[in-house]
């Protein structure tokens, strides 16, 4: 060995905060793999979740830990106190929200990403290779030219946000990011649908154009987006001065999983020199499911595609994406002149186009390696086929809501979510839903649909099965006839709708 690197090694060896003693540390860690792969293979025993007992939520209130602890209490602490009370999104029964269930495999690249502590900023290392050939798959999936860029971020709330980014550089120019957005953006609009998620609102305003920017365009029964009610404000807004520049369209609401018409909304787009952005949070990734693709029919035409590995994809939390058409666009967007960030020709600084270039952060994980483990262990078609799966399952509990005289169908099912009520008012279902969630067997969510408290089920996780929904129908059929009974019914006022 090196005299150098020798002499080095000798002097750090007992300041770090390596372990002692590295065997007790393998016992131990192989202890906790264990007993995580034993919490996902047996998540069946467990209630999908549990109310957090005040004493457990006190449990872990402290001081700051200035004094060393055993690894063991603190992983002791954590099987007692954090573990059992999580989200349950990894348990079948879990239909809230859209929460993808993760998968062992997902969990061990996690690790492996955690030992490698990289950074994925920039700079020239395999991790980035591998983020590139995500956004190499994810370019060809959506038939989108070599030129296109993508980088992973924490979810669609960020990957939207960034989109209204690239699209008001574009529509400003690159100065706008000196000047500020000035009058020229002050007349800048956005359209999407009433039933298009919060977060398109809330990057309107920290993008500084304002919500008030934001035009929610009419949906119809089926909740896709009117484009002719488009198309016609697009017009009265031009009429008055002001300049149209991005259209979010949804690939998949939030709340009944509806797809935009994507074809007539690229052309309109396209006639009108507009931005044409996707959310596709969970509803993109359809598009590795044969049977279901077609009802993607526009998406390679967008401008720019957001989605989430972590909802259908089933990678563990957080993998969200962002895809752009024009690479070089997107670049203008973010990429900034700074020495100590400069690319030279060879050596680690090489490379030249990096992630920390195409979005606000510097510092990044490494959330490709979870999604490139993903994807290649199971293949895209067996993901794929996993999604027409819940899509069949939503059928399927479509069905048993319709065979049901107790309950009600509240929205066509498009996708894998299905929005249903036991027959009674807004007060006794919201109570089945607290009651079905706390009693362990199921985790639906909820949502308002044309003014009626419903109760939504949205089938994303790889694990839930027919048991599973006839467990939640059974359940809301329980509670909902003890409420019924004794509950004197008061309509409450209708929540805000889902966002
Ligand atoms: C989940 C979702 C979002 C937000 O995505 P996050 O990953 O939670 O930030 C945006 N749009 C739609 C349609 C969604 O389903």
């Amino acid at each position: 060995m090196n005299e150098i690197i020798r002499n080095t090694q000798s002097s750090v060896a007992h300041t770090s905060l390596d372990p002692q003693d590295w065997n007790e540390f393998r016992a131990l860690a192989h202890r906790m793999l264990d007993e995580t792969i034993d919490g996902i293979a047996n998540v069946r025993a467990r209630p999908v979740w549990q109310p957090i007992p005040d004493d457990v939520r006190a449990a872990i209130k402290s001081d700051v830990p200035r004094e060393a602890s055993d690894l063991a209490d603190v992983y002791r602490e954590f099987t007692e106190h954090v573990a059992p009370y999580a989200t349950g999104n990894v348990h079948p029964g879990f239909m809230g929200w859209v929460h993808g269930g993760g998968t062992a495999v997902g969990m061990l690249a996690e690790m492996l990403a955690a030992g490698l502590n990289a950074n994925l900023g920039g700079r020239d290392h395999m991790p980035i290779e591998v983020e590139r050939q995500i956004v190499d798959w994810m370019r060809r999936l959506f038939a989108f030219p070599e030129s296109a860029s993508g980088i992973f971020v924490t979810g669609t709330s960020m990957a939207n946000l960034m989109a209204v980014l690239v699209a008001r550089t574009a529509a400003l120019g690159r100065l706008a990011r000196q000047h500020g957005i000035g009058n020229d953006g002050a007349l800048l609009t956005a359209y999407t649908s009433r039933a298009a998620h919060g977060c398109v609102s809330r990057a309107m305003d920290i993008a500084g154009l304002g919500t008030d920017a934001l035009r929610k365009i009419e949906i119809d029964a089926d909740h896709r987006i009117d484009v002719a009610a488009l198309r016609a404000q697009i017009a009265v807004d031009r009429e008055v001065g002001f300049k149209p520049f991005l259209v979010v369209a949804s690939a998949g609401t939030v709340d009944i999983g509806a797809i935009d018409d994507l074809k007539g909304i690229a052309a309109l787009c396209r006639e009108e020199g507009i931005w044409f952005h996707v959310d596709g949070a969970f509803g993109a990734l359809a598009i590795l499911a044969p049977e279901l693709a077609s009802q993607l029919g526009g998406i390679e035409l967008a401008d720019s595609i957001a989605l989430d590995f972590h909802k259908w994809g089933q990678v563990p939390y957080d993998a969200g994406f962002l895809l752009v058409r024009d690479g070089e666009q997107h670049r203008q967007a973010f990429a900034q002149p700074a020495a100590y960030l400069s690319r030279e020709a060879r050596g680690l600084a090489a490379g030249a186009v990096w992630p920390c270039d195409l979005g606000p952060d510097l510092s990044r994980g490494f959330r490709a390696l979870k999604t490139w483990f993903t994807l290649k262990t199971f293949g895209t078609d067996r993901l794929g086929a996993l999604i027409t799966r819940s899509c069949a399952l939503a059928k399927y509990l479509e069905a048993r809501v319709q065979a049901e005289p107790r309950l009600e169908l509240l929205a066509p099912v498009n996708l894998n979510i299905v929005c249903f009520r036991y027959r009674a008012g807004d007060a006794v279902n919201r109570e089945i839903v607290a009651d079905v969630q706390e009693s362990g067997i199921s985790a639906p969510s909820s949502t308002t649909l044309n003014g009626k408290f419903a109760i939504r089920a949205a089938i994303v996780n790889h694990r839930t099965e027919e048991t599973d929904i006839d467990a939640l129908v059974a359940a809301v059929l329980e509670f909902g006839d003890r409420r019924s009974g004794g509950v004197i019914e008061t309509e409450a006022p209708p929540l805000a709708a889902a966002q």
